[in-house]
């Protein structure tokens, strides 16, 4: 296993340089969409969209503006979608000049998520994808198991 070159920098970043972000792509920054990213940069783990909705200011926007927002946010490579399996999407921030490639360990039981920054070694990729005529191979992978105080 080897060690990610950069830790996935969300949390770190500041609310101007995101919105910077969002305006250098020419896109409003709406109160929502600002509002998502300042949520999003308080959790250090993936949200769900009901998560997020519950932790937007009361009556700022409905549920269907935070999808449509995260979709939105995703396309412009701002958030990764992450899933566990669950059938619920979630989304973390991805930090700039990072494609936000990176693991999570989840608890079964009580849902705690670490994050994970090892990963594969890249000769693994390369093998899968020498052998089969691929190219731009790449992976998602999420471990599951239970944690300490489940145990
Ligand atoms: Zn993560
Ligand atoms: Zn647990
Ligand atoms: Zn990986």
């Amino acid at each position: 296993m080897k060690r990610r070159q950069h830790g996935h920098s969300h949390g770190r970043q500041e609310l101007s340089a995101l919105t910077g972000r969002l305006r250098q792509q020419s896109r409003k920054v709406t109160g929502p969409r600002a509002a998502i990213l300042e949520i999003l940069r308080g959790h250090p783990h993936p949200l769900m969209n009901k998560e997020i909705f519950a932790a937007m200011p009361a009556g700022r926007c409905d549920l269907a503006t935070i999808y449509r927002a995260m979709h939105l946010l995703e396309e412009m490579g701002m958030v990764k979608r992450f899933d566990f399996g669950d059938g619920a999407a979630r989304f973390e921030l991805v930090g700039e000049g990072d494609d936000g490639h990176h693991h999570h360990l989840v608890c079964t039981r009580c849902a705690e998520v670490i994050e994970i920054e090892e990963c594969f070694p890249s000769a693994i990729e390369s093998r899968i994808a020498a052998a089969n005529g691929f190219k731009h191979v790449t992976h998602k992978l999420e471990f599951f198991g239970l944690c300490p105080e489940c145990q």
